[in-house]
């Protein structure tokens, strides 16, 4: 087998199927990363939605015996919609992350590598690839930045020089031998904007994120979101884009050659009245396709809520009583008594009174006195 002549082929065939970065890098243990995680395990940094095995997030032959090398790849994402939402004056909507527009990401990029999958086997029917995107084993950041798909930035997205941070990653493990390609120079240099940007200071430092006060894992949790956090999340209803649109790496950066990435105004920035009371079955049937509906609704609707309160849409108020008094979900009705409490005036002293009397839970009754002790002092 020529490997690098194949190699060069492979990434022909890259080109022609609409992959828009592909990179090569060994198999060998990421032991640096390794150290790294184990840092950020000690410090509560994690957010637990990883791989819990070091081991297997660092070492690619503990996921494949005979593993040689890793290919990278990148799609990169628009940043732009191309039709805006028809909204009416007084309409209040969320707003879902940039990752989140178009077809599920983890669907598209897994597409993609079945087909240089199947590429690889026609040349080479012996051939072993394990293919994955975020939900893997492996850190996809770590092995872009290692396969010189781009530097590893202080906003710990992956910057690549032709098309920013918004891209998609995804990797695929194999027995070839694959020459790999050299990292790319960090570029970020004296910047620190995207530090300066985030919402709530969650980048410690440079290339160092608290998952725990991170917006976009914040948005995807099921439970309370702490108060600190409330006013910070705005309208964002799932994820966050903060230290990205900060980044000068990204300005101007608008790429559509995916049409399934294309954003529907309508999905990607919801009305957000309706959502609060969206069944099970619509949900699926507007939002099912998104990356960003794979905690399913209730966090959607718990962060619609607050968004509600961040505008202080008095017209909300009919609907967020009724989620106080009907929702069964506690998260709900404290979150509902919480932005009650911000948005309206006096009448909510009767509103909450009234609640407390059928009120069972009590970390709900906790929100709802929180509120009414602020109105008495
Ligand atoms: Fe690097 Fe500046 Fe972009 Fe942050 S904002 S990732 S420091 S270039």
């Amino acid at each position: 087998m020529n490997v690098q002549a194949f190699k060069q082929e492979l990434i022909d065939y890259s080109k022609s199927i609409g992959i828009d970065k592909i990179g090569f890098t060994t198999a060998s243990p990421f032991a640096e990363l390794k150290s790294r995680l184990e840092r950020q395990r000690e410090l509560g940094y994690q957010s637990g939605f990883e791989e819990p095995d070091l081991d297997k997030r660092t070492n690619p032959s503990l996921l494949m015996n005979e593993a040689r090398s890793i290919i990278a790849i990148a799609l990169a994402y628009p940043t732009k919609m191309k039709n805006r939402v028809q909204s009416k004056e007084g309409e209040r909507r969320g707003i879902f992350s940039r990752a989140s527009w178009g077809t599920d990401y983890h669907i598209v990029l897994k597409e993609h590598l079945i087909q240089l999958e199947s590429f690889i086997m026609e040349r080479f029917p012996d051939a072993l690839c394990k293919s994955m995107v975020d939900t893997g084993e492996l850190v996809d950041r770590a092995v872009a930045e290692r396969a010189g798909i781009g530097w590893s930035g202080k906003n710990c997205s992956i910057i690549t020089p032709e098309f920013g941070s918004f891209v998609y990653l995804g990797e695929m493990i194999t027995n070839i031998p694959f020459e790999p390609d050299e990292p790319i120079e960090d570029r970020c240099g004296d910047c620190t904007k995207c530090l300066d940007a985030c919402p709530t200071s969650a980048l410690v430092q440079g290339g160092q994120i608290n998952a725990n006060r991170c917006v976009a894992f914040l948005t995807q949790t099921k439970g309370v979101v702490p108060e600190e956090f409330r006013d910070k999340i705005g309208n964002r209803i799932y994820g966050c884009d903060s230290c990205q649109t900060a980044c000068p790496e990204n300005k101007g950066r608008d790429f559509h050659f995916h049409p399934e990435m294309e954003a529907e105004p309508e999905v990607v920035k919801p009305l957000l009245k309706p959502l609060l009371t969206i069944s099970n079955r619509d949900f699926k049937e507007k939002f099912g396709s998104l990356s960003g509906s794979w905690r399913g609704k209730k966090p959607i609707q718990r962060n619609a809520i607050i968004a509600l309160a961040h505008f202080k849409d008095h017209t909300a108020i009919p609907e967020l009583i009724q989620v106080l008094m009907e929702d069964p979900r506690p998260v709900m009705r404290g979150t509902a008594a919480w932005a009650l409490g911000k948005i309206c005036g006096e009448q909510v002293i009767d509103v909450l009174n009234k609640a407390k009397q059928t009120e069972r839970d009590p970390e709900v009754m906790k929100e709802i006195n929180k509120v009414l002790e602020t109105r008495m002092d």
